[in-house]
């Protein structure tokens, strides 16, 4: 869940976008001119901006430069121009990412989580210790209370991502979309069976967990049991 400053003229656009990226969970504000768009960014410090690159007052080529010149922040350039060498030079000129016209909400918000996670990367852990749970990444070998634990690969890499955002509500759209790689929608019943394969070799149920929690409407949550 972002902040995000959207910079787009077409007021039809802009409106299903801001509509969209909401429904995301994004928080969004969103300008039609270029200069309102830059004043934006250094007002408010959005986690990333959107910027349609045909604008009225000035060429979105010009207005990423000039936010390059004051901000780190993340940028996506969006185009209608689909054109490979103009895209390299956007690239080559601060922009993290880019899509072309007509481009879905779900492409959208997916190039901006992808953009946020390089912006946010941390150096990955070799391995996460919760309560009994040990997580080996580099072996990918899993203990409970010292004893190993049978996992799939599909079940490992779960648990791992939830394990790297112990302590925090998961929603399984993002599991979707960064575990199993998949869109939205139709994989999100293959989440909740994963789940309960895991919860039975963790020695847990949904209705009484110890590491992984259901936040009912939201999604999943790994917690280290109280220990004693
Ligand atoms: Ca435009």
């Amino acid at each position: 869940m972002a902040s995000v400053a959207l910079i787009e003229d077409d007021q039809r656009i802009r409106a299903a976008l801001v509509r969209s990226l909401a429904e995301r969970g994004h928080t969004v504000r969103a300008a039609g001119r270029a200069m309102e768009g830059l004043s934006q960014v250094l007002e408010w410090h959005p986690d990333v901006v959107v910027l349609d690159l045909g604008l009225p007052d000035l060429d979105g080529t010009e207005l990423l430069k000039m936010i390059r010149a004051v901000s780190a922040v993340p940028v996506i350039v969006a185009t209608a121009r689909d054109d490979e060498a103009e895209m390299v030079r956007m690239l080559d000129r601060g922009a993290d990412d880019y899509v072309t016209k007509p481009f879905s909400a779900d492409q959208l918000d997916a190039r901006i989580r992808a953009v946020l996670r390089r912006a946010h990367a941390a150096p990955e852990p070799e391995r996460i210790e919760l309560g009994g749970l040990v997580i080996d990444r580099s072996t990918r070998v899993v203990e409970l209370e010292g004893a190993a634990l049978e996992l799939s690969r599909r079940e490992f890499d779960l648990l791992w991502y939830l394990a790297r955002r112990a302590g925090t509500v998961v929603t399984k759209r993002e599991l979707v979309g960064e575990v199993w790689r998949q869109p939205y929608g139709g994989a999100d019943r293959t989440v909740d069976v994963h789940l309960s394969w895991l919860r039975r070799k963790l020695g847990e149920t949904a209705a009484e967990p110890k590491y992984l929690h259901t936040v009912r409407g939201v999604g999943v949550k790994l917690v280290a049991p109280e220990q004693g």
